[in-house]
């Protein structure tokens, strides 16, 4: 078949580069080609139209899309169409094709709701469409979610920060919030379909609904979702220390359905780093509100990112970090390694610090992290946990659940293979439980 002969029962295959946010906009993705008569194929192998939804926040997330170009060079091995779309779409746009030569098609979120007609068009010539934010709402669009008990539900899309290091505001946009009714009307179908935990994401969920005066905020989104029938647990990813308000973690302590998880970015234990990195917060504010945290909601499971190597980072700053992670004891944290973004602030200051350094700062502070995590874990055997069951483990013969806090805990096979459970953990390693399902 010729790449002009291409019709709408042909396969599709998304690779999904990032975060959740682009997971589910890869549903969004799958959703619209579904609908449009398309099918999903069993592999990257085997597919006629190929999308790469790419993450562009580290240099090593782009990498890593430029390579998988690279492999489709020889046109013996590349699909009939081959798209580009996420954040690299945005940051590079037609620049793509012209270092990718085996991309057929560039296309935005805002410009989703005519990826069939783009398809169509690009076999005549290369194409990039990024559409506008006025012409689509991806969260209107349809979406083929995996199945399964638990659902990713964006609150907003873009940030209003403007941390010195990222580019999210620059590809994503300025913060757009959902009305709260559309995300409720979402959710209540979603646990019709059988979901039984949403995780509501946004890129700082904290600060949702300014941007549509007078709504409410957070805290009560939250109320909202947890009042829907069906639903057993709610989650929220990424919450800014500059913005996590007291409202919310009183919900968390109070609205049972509300689990007690808190992802929570410190990016560093130094104050001058924090204030270079625009954070608009201070070491001493951030670990007062972990404590206050942990205070209000019981048995919480508080978690981090942090970046080393931000320009200028000395052995003091990152003596700083050092303590700042072993006093606030996280249960868990993602150490990334500074990397450069064209166009943000941070890019064009010197004080690079140099590789190695960098590694072996990233080393020592895993380190430090790797035995707290275990401690963490250690720490609930013995317990009782409720946990989601997510499905067959990787590992042969085992059940893989999540506890509230977020927790992967493997329990043998022979449990239900759906649904929320009592498991009393019987085991720790170095990042996860092992339990046993208590009968009845
Ligand atoms: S809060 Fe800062 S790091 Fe997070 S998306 Fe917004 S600008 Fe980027």
């Amino acid at each position: 078949m010729s790449r002009q002969e291409l019709s709408n029962d042909n396969t599709f295959f998304v690779r999904t580069f990032g975060c959740q946010m682009n997971m589910h906009d890869s549903e969004h993705v799958a959703g619209v080609l579904t609908s449009a008569g398309y099918r999903r194929a069993a592999s990257i192998d085997d597919c006629d139209i190929l999308i790469f939804n790419t993450c562009c926040v580290r240099q090593s997330a782009e990498d890593r899309v430029w390579g998988n170009l690279a492999t489709l060079a020889s046109p013996d091995r590349r699909p009939r169409v081959v798209a580009v779309t996420g954040c690299m779409a945005q940051r590079h746009r037609e620049g793509i094709m012209t270092r990718a030569r085996a991309v057929d098609l560039v296309f935005g979120m805002d410009a989703l709701g005519r990826l069939p007609s783009l398809i169509a068009d690009c076999l005549s010539g290369p194409l990039c469409d990024m559409g506008d934010v006025a012409e689509a709402r991806i969260d209107c669009l349809p979406e083929m979610r995996e199945g399964g008990v638990r659902a990713w539900v964006p609150v907003s899309h873009g940030c209003d920060n403007d941390c010195t290091y990222c580019v999210v505001p620059s590809v994503r946009g300025l913060q757009r919030s959902r009305p709260a009714e559309e995300i409720v009307s979402e959710v209540a179908r979603l646990s019709l379909e059988g979901v039984l935990e949403v995780v509501l994401l946004g890129q700082n969920v904290n600060s949702y609904g300014r941007d549509l005066g007078g709504h409410l905020g957070f805290a009560g989104l939250l109320e909202k979702v947890a009042a829907v029938d069906g639903i057993s647990r709610v989650k929220f990813e990424t919450s800014h220390p500059r913005d996590l308000s007291e409202d919310v973690l009183e919900v968390m302590a109070s609205v049972p359905e509300v689990c007690e998880y808190l992802h929570l970015p410190v990016q560093s234990g130094s104050d001058r780093v924090l204030e270079r990195m625009n954070r608009g917060y201070g070491r001493d504010y951030y670990m007062e509100l972990a404590t206050r945290s942990r205070a209000t909601v019981p048995g919480l499971t508080l978690t981090t990112d942090v970046i080393v190597g931000f320009p200028g980072e000395t052995a003091d700053d990152f003596a700083d970090t050092v303590d700042l992670v072993r006093r606030v004891g996280f249960d868990a944290a993602y150490i990334f390694l500074y990397s450069a973004r064209e166009g943000t602030p941070a890019a064009e200051w010197a004080g690079d610090v140099p590789d190695p350094v960098k590694h072996q700062r990233h080393d020592e502070l895993a380190g430090v992290q790797d035995a707290a995590t275990a401690r963490s874990l250690a720490g609930l055997v013995s317990t009782l946990q409720q946990v989601l069951v997510e499905g067959e483990a990787k590992k042969g013969g085992m059940v893989r659940c999540r506890t509230r806090g977020n927790r992967v805990v493997l329990v043998p096979a022979g449990a239900p293979r759906r649904g929320v459970l009592d498991v009393t953990i019987t085991g720790s390693g170095r990042h996860a439980l092992r339990g046993e399902v208590v009968d009845g």
